[in-house]
């Protein structure tokens, strides 16, 4: 497995593996903020799965889809443990860039997905979304035509990167895989770290939630007064799973929910069908 520290050696690398190639295998790109878990290596199996030539790994905590009141610095950094777990799963190259690497002079140029951005994590973490799309922008530039893996435990960011790699014409094919969860129903995330154990305990809450919510949809309810935590509710919807909008009479949807445990706060979604 390669670590990689600079886009031009990065660019090299990838270019490398599609010259050498003899089938032509694609790049699979792996794009995370590294404290890895087994829900980063569900997107590593994939790609290593997917049967491409090469299996990248980019590991960047990108400060641009950080609000003024979210702690940058408090962001997890694993960076050893993250490498062996990238190896173990089957990533051949891992691009480890420094801050000055990818944003070597302030970004005048960002990238905004309209509508898919209103609502939900939107209006909570203004400037989040613009982040996101203008780091992936970058990373798929730099990676050139690629498969890339995201989770559908962020939905809505997966949405956004889904319709600016349409709008913008990326070469990327973008790859949508499940959530990983704890035997009680808890997604996997970077924040479950700082639960303490009683939070710990009232965090499955929120798939209890979904799975009510759930439950209601399949019987011909509302599903989302039925989606209650116990824990600090911020958003409960059911939506339409393209358009992110309140769902009318479609029969596959979207239930989102974000909820909060003293300061951490916890996203989850679940597709239902009636
Ligand atoms: P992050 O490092 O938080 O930016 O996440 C990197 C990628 O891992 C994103 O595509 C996430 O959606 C995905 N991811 C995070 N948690 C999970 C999970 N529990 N199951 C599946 N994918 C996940």
């Amino acid at each position: 497995m390669q670590v990689i520290d600079t886009i031009t050696e990065w660019r090299q690398a990838l270019l490398q593996c599609r010259t050498q190639c003899k089938s032509g295998g694609p790049i699979g790109l792996v794009p995370t903020m590294g404290a890895l878990h087994a829900g980063h290596a569900s997107l590593i199996d994939a790609a290593a799965k997917d049967g491409n030539e090469a299996v990248a790994v980019t590991i960047f905590v990108n400060p641009l889809q950080f609000g003024h009141n979210e702690d940058l610095s408090r962001y997890p950094r694993t960076l050893d443990d993250d490498l062996a777990l990238a190896e173990a799963h089957g990533a051949t190259h891992v691009f480890t860039p420094s801050q000055d690497e990818m944003y070597p002079r302030p970004a005048l140029t960002t990238v905004t997905v309209r509508d898919l951005t209103v609502d939900w994590e939107g209006p909570t973490r203004p400037g989040h979304f613009d982040g996101v799309a203008t780091v992936v922008a970058k990373l798929f530039n730099q990676a050139g035509p690629c498969r890339a893996y995201f989770g559908e435990k962020d939905y809505q960011q997966l949405c956004v990167i889904r319709r600016m790699a349409a709008d913008l014409e990326f070469p990327v094919d973008v790859i949508g895989c499940p959530t990983v969860r704890e035997p009680d129903g808890l997604a996997l995330s970077s924040r479950n770290r700082f639960l303490d154990a009683e939070q710990r305990t009232r965090a499955a809450t929120i798939y209890k939630a979904l799975q009510a919510g759930a439950a209601a949809f399949e019987r011909g309810d509302d599903p989302v007064p039925c989606m209650t935590p116990d824990a600090e509710l911020i958003y409960a919807a059911a939506v339409d799973p393209d358009t992110l909008q309140p769902y009318t009479s479609q029969s596959t949807i979207r239930l989102l929910i974000a909820a909060r445990l003293g300061p951490t706060r916890l996203i989850d979604n679940l597709e239902v069908t009636r």
